[in-house]
């Protein structure tokens, strides 16, 4: 990156003639190698211009509420998740899924099948992570409760980890609230971190969730026409959020950052993940989350305390005192069959 920037005509003024390690003079019988020095620094500077230019914009994918965020019965839980998981196969999209162990405890008698489906996201090549036990909102919460509801929500989902080798990482804060005050937010902050764990932001925040209520409502009415059209206008919206990620990350942070997405795991999603992955496929790379937030965005302050749960890219523009474009509205319709 400091080579594509730098000045190839600069380099070369830096180096005078008569110290040419080659000992050539630079007469007009043999080529100079200033001059050859000089067109290779240009042409790789140019090149590495290029590939930053072509590298493509990078998303991860994140998934909420595992197993499913609203169960009817274990029997489509399993089809959903099983849909779910091939289509992120066959797209090639690896992310991690957070995980609320209430839904594990629903049903007496189904707690290892529900566990099992957890499971099968990480035999998928996923990540698990933990989203609290009883999807618990830091905003009305005291800390201590909350953070009793995030050790209690960790215990399937460590063991089926370390079972596989793997290591317990990343926590999401349901609804996105990271506390009402600045001091709720910092003790927060500091039990995860002293739990060993990362928070995993989100920048493509979205009302997906009323599109996914109105498209089960559709769905258990045996409405296929409804299911049709929120389906596909689900794509449609999201390609609009995904415009609005990229514009507001050139406003807040100067460049286009790795995005992290974050939907639920839902019908809506299983049915549509083609759909989706197409749409994101033409706009981004799929990338981990692991490797999104290597990004150094990711270190930028956070400072928004509140009621809502806005994005990271919103939380850094409060923090910077800037004032965003408002986020792409849903459709009237959606919203009136998400009631
Ligand atoms: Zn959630």
């Amino acid at each position: 990156m400091v080579l594509a920037r730098r000045d190839p005509a600069s380099l070369a003024r830096a180096r005078p003639a008569a110290q040419n390690p080659t000992g050539h003079r630079g007469d007009s019988e043999a080529p100079d190698l200033t001059v050859v020095l000089i067109a290779l620094i240009a042409l790789f500077a140019a090149a590495t211009r290029e590939s930053l230019a072509q590298q493509p914009r990078s998303v991860a994918v994140t998934f909420d509420d595992l197993p499913m965020t609203r169960v009817r019965s274990l029997a489509d839980m399993q089809a959903m998740t099983a849909r779910l998981l091939d289509g992120l196969e066959r797209y090639g999209i690896l992310t991690v899924g957070f995980v609320n162990e209430i839904k594990l405890d629903q049903v007496p008698g189904e707690a290892a099948a529900r566990q099992a489906l957890l499971a099968s996201w990480l035999d998928h090549g996923h990540e698990l992570g933990n989203h609290t036990y009883s999807h618990r909102r830091l905003y009305n919460t005291s800390v201590a409760a909350w953070g009793d509801d995030v050790l209690r929500g960790e215990r399937v989902t460590r063991a089926l980890m370390a079972e596989r080798g793997r290591t317990l990482r990343y926590f999401r804060h349901p609804t996105l609230n990271t506390g009402r005050d600045l001091a709720a937010k910092a003790e927060a902050d500091r039990f995860l971190a002293d739990h060993g764990y990362l928070v995993a932001p989100v920048t493509v925040d979205n009302d997906e969730y009323l599109y996914a209520l109105a498209y089960d409502r559709a769905r258990a009415r045996g409405d296929s026409l409804g299911v049709r059209r929120l389906g596909a206008d689900y794509v449609r919206y999201m390609e609009e959020m995904f415009a609005y990620g990229e514009r507001l990350s050139v406003a807040v942070v100067g460049r286009e950052i790795r995005q992290v997405l974050l939907v639920h795991a839902n019908w809506l999603n299983a049915d549509y993940l083609p759909g989706l992955a197409e749409m994101l496929g033409r706009r981004v790379r799929f990338t981990t989350l692991e490797e999104a937030l290597e990004d150094p965005a990711y270190a930028l302050p956070d400072r928004y305390v509140g009621r809502r749960g806005p994005s990271w890219l919103e939380r850094w523009a409060v923090t910077q005192g800037r004032t965003v474009e408002p986020q792409p509205a849903i459709p009237a319709w959606v919203r009136e069959a998400a009631r």
